[in-house]
């Protein structure tokens, strides 16, 4: 199964998820990755599942009349490790006029093929956290081959390429990458990626690793100052999250938790639902405080509170 919701995202309204990329198979490690570990990690594009298979999944979706505001590629990792991503994002627009997104760490636009891959989607959400090498390695542990300067250049090629929106966002660290010195190298290369948004975003979702800590509200609010009027404070720990659409399956998850602590793993498999729906129905769940997470033996479970 590699397509999924449509789930309700505050920034892409009801957004139909497309997952082409095996579990946690990615470019970067980050610290406040909220699916875990990289399991694979790679710079290496090649093919994933099958287009034909995907683009029968999507047209199934389409065909159930629910409302779907955004095709979105984002997923498991990185999208633009998939070689067939662009023939992919071509096809689905001889099938629709729903606007294609997709959500890339963007550490692969200095490379030509990907360029050209995302010139065919209406918007590109890519997320830049730091404008300094060292901190750049605490907070992506990248692959050893990528270089942060490269990857900045990258940026600035496809934003005179690209003829679509670029929303880049930034996800703070607590005492990782929030200091005003790097914030203001930060702001340095934005200005020169020229996005048409900035979404600011701190770790309000379990991370991968717990030392990478949030920043709060009010320190997000002076930091929404240094990058001007372009940029909005998208973290959700303000709110609360919205409510995803099956009341079926959020009772289905709660009651398999309140049986047993189970791994994020435990339910997908289980329920045969995606991973990025459950994480929706779980990050909603613990914001209302039903449930909560605890670590054994290094892996996370979720259990009634
Ligand atoms: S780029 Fe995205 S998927 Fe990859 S490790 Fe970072 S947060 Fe996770």
């Amino acid at each position: 199964m590699n397509v999924y919701g449509p789930v309700p995202s505050r920034r892409l309204g009801y957004s139909l998820g497309v997952d082409i990329i095996s579990f946690k198979e990615c470019t970067f490690d980050c610290i406040y990755c909220q699916l875990g570990p990289t399991t694979q990690k790679t710079i290496r594009r090649k093919k994933y599942f099958s287009s034909k298979e995907i683009l029968s999944e999507i047209k199934e979706k389409l065909a159930s009349g629910q409302r779907i505001d955004y095709i979105t590629f984002s997923g498991s990792g990185e999208p633009s490790l998939n070689l067939n991503l662009g023939k992919l994002i071509g096809e689905i627009k001889k099938i629709t006029n729903i606007p294609v997104a997709v959500l890339s760490n963007g550490s692969l636009l200095s490379r030509k093929s990907v360029r050209k891959d995302l010139l065919a989607a209406d918007l590109v959400v890519p997320s830049l956290d730091a404008a300094a090498q060292e901190t750049f390695a605490k907070t992506n542990r990248a692959h050893s081959s990528l270089k942060l300067d490269e990857i900045i250049g990258g940026f600035e090629r496809f934003r005179q390429e690209f003829k679509g929106s670029i929303w880049l966002e930034i996800m703070l660290v607590k005492g990782v990458n929030d200091s005003l010195s790097h914030l203001r190298r930060l702001k340095e290369a934005i200005v020169k990626i020229k996005p048409d948004k900035i979404h600011l975003n701190t770790v309000v979702r379990p991370p991968a690793e717990k030392f990478a800590r949030p920043l709060s509200l009010n320190e997000l609010e002076k930091i929404k100052k240094i990058f001007g009027k372009n940029s909005e404070i998208i973290a959700e720990f303000d709110r609360k999250a919205q409510k995803p659409s099956s009341e079926n399956l959020e009772k289905a998850i709660l009651s398999m938790i309140q049986r047993r602590p189970v791994t994020l793993s435990d339910i997908t498999i289980s329920l045969g639902v995606h991973k990025n729906e459950v994480i929706k129905y779980l990050n909603f769940l613990l914001e209302e405080g039903n449930i909560r997470t605890s670590t054994h033996k290094g892996l996370e479970y979720y259990e009634p509170r």
